[in-house]
């Protein structure tokens, strides 16, 4: 007669003084059998005969989940690709990427434009890929198809998104998609900018408070107002993204209050990064939202710690340099995008540490939250048994300077450049296997393709 087994088998133990679980920071052994996460358990508990790889102080983190990426293959691969973007990710500690529906082209609008990312994305992967579908004016249609063909849900535009080819949506488009996610299940991911001044900003395009002028937090109120109607009359799961303007964080207050299935977003730039500090013709600092003033990065840490606003992601929008506009400094024409998919968790730490922040808070906003979000609940964003062996062994207390010869993004322009930032990635490993160690990559890459789940 054989005992009931307390602790599973394992094909491995991964030890560490800080392990980094749902219920908060422990020492430990994180158990992992056939790709899966299958215990946390004291060290003494490890089955005997196991392999174990001691990380000692190092913290063991879940794999992060970034679902605000602009990988942009197929169709514009020299802004960034799956293979550069993955090892980015891989670099940074994201082993989940979750793709916007542009700037790839096609943009990602029908489940044919689906499939051909799918297709492109296939077999270059350093982590695992899932997908946004996106609802512009005209494809009501294609919605149930990309849900169908596995899309998180659809991103929508409520001012010009930069692409032509991605043009904004009104309300009426809005009621009507809102009802086919609701029934699935999924959220409309909305950029939440509503232009109330059609005048063209006056004074020098270099300074960067002309740009920021041009998009002030009215535009940002005025969206979000919109959606919480539409949320409250509809009961549909509505996300803002990227959201910047502290100003709208009352109307996610008030949608909280009420129980409504509305949730928000931010980003490291916005929490990191200062409107006064950004220098004349710094372009690379440009992104949309625009970064704004320290009072309202402060007030955003405020609404991200009593948690009004969900989750961080990265918003990765990278270009190539020419279009930022180096040479002239322009901030109305170069392109508003910033690139950080590696370098999220060290800028979001770095400020965290500085504000008495731990990484539970962050391994909720930027793992667990975020793969809810896509509905990969269940599989992604935490060191629990069951889900996938995504882990990060982390080194919070050493710090490097952002070089252009340790970023993995296929541009190496970034507003990080050059700063010195706390917390270095060691090693990734990808559902068991490990694919990162000591600024390496190791195996070719197994990144799968995921569905959200029904
Ligand atoms: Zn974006």
């Amino acid at each position: 007669m054989s005992t009931a087994r307390q602790v599973p088998a394992a094909d491995f133990a991964l030890l560490s003084r800080r392990v980094v679980t749902p219920e908060g920071e422990r020492a430990g052994a994180v158990l992992v059998r056939d790709e899966r996460i299958v215990g946390v358990v004291d060290a003494d508990a490890v089955p005997p005969g196991t392999r174990v790889e001691d990380l000692g102080d190092a913290v063991l983190l879940p794999g992060f989940v970034d679902s605000h990426v602009h990988v942009n293959e197929p169709g514009r691969t020299d802004w960034e690709g799956f293979d550069s973007a993955t090892r980015a990710a891989a670099a940074g500690g994201v082993t989940t990427v979750v793709d916007m529906p542009l700037n790839s082209s096609p943009v990602t609008t029908t489940r044919d434009a689906l499939l051909r990312k799918r297709d492109a994305a296939a077999g270059q992967g350093r982590v695992d890929c899932a997908f946004w579908g996106g609802l512009v004016p005209g494809n009501l249609a294609e919605l149930g198809r990309l849900l169908d063909e596995g899309a998180c849900g659809v991103k929508a535009f409520l001012c010009h998104s930069g692409i032509d080819d991605f043009p904004a949506v009104g309300e009426a488009e809005l009621r009507a998609a809102l009802p086919i996610l609701a029934e699935r299940g999924k959220p409309l991911l909305v950029h939440a900018e509503l232009s109330t001044d059609e005048a063209p900003p006056e004074g020098d395009p270099r300074r960067y408070a002309t740009y920021l002028e041009s998009r002030p937090p009215s535009w940002e109120r005025e969206a979000v107002a919109l959606l919480l109607r539409l949320c409250r009359e509809l009961r549909a799961p509505v996300h803002v993204v990227h959201l910047s303007a502290a100003a709208a964080v009352p109307l996610v207050v008030e949608a909280r209050r009420e129980g409504l299935p509305l949730t928000a977003e931010t980003c490291p730039h916005y929490l990191a990064l200062a409107a006064e500090e950004v220098g004349d013709g710094h372009t690379e600092f440009k992104c949309a939202p625009p970064v704004r003033e320290r009072t309202n990065r402060d007030a955003l840490w405020a609404a991200l710690l009593d948690g009004t606003l969900d989750l961080v992601v990265s918003d990765h929008s990278p270009c190539p340099p020419l279009l930022k506009q180096p040479e002239r400094g322009d901030f109305m024409a170069a392109w508003g995008g910033i690139a950080s998919l590696q370098l999220a968790l060290p800028v979001v730490w770095t400020e965290a540490k500085r504000r008495g922040v731990g990484l539970e808070r962050l391994a909720g906003w930027m793992a667990e939250a975020p793969a809810r979000l896509a509905g990969l609940a269940g599989r992604k964003g935490r060191i629990a048994a069951g889900y996938d062996a995504d882990l990060v062994a982390f080194d919070p207390d050493a710090t490097f300077e952002v070089a252009a010869s340790v970023i993995e993004h296929r541009h190496k322009m970034t507003p990080y450049l050059g700063r010195r930032l706390h917390g270095v990635v060691r090693q990734t490993w990808l559902r068991g296997r490990r694919v990162f160690s000591a600024g390496g990559f190791e195996g070719s890459p197994h990144g799968a393709l995921l569905s959200a789940s029904e």
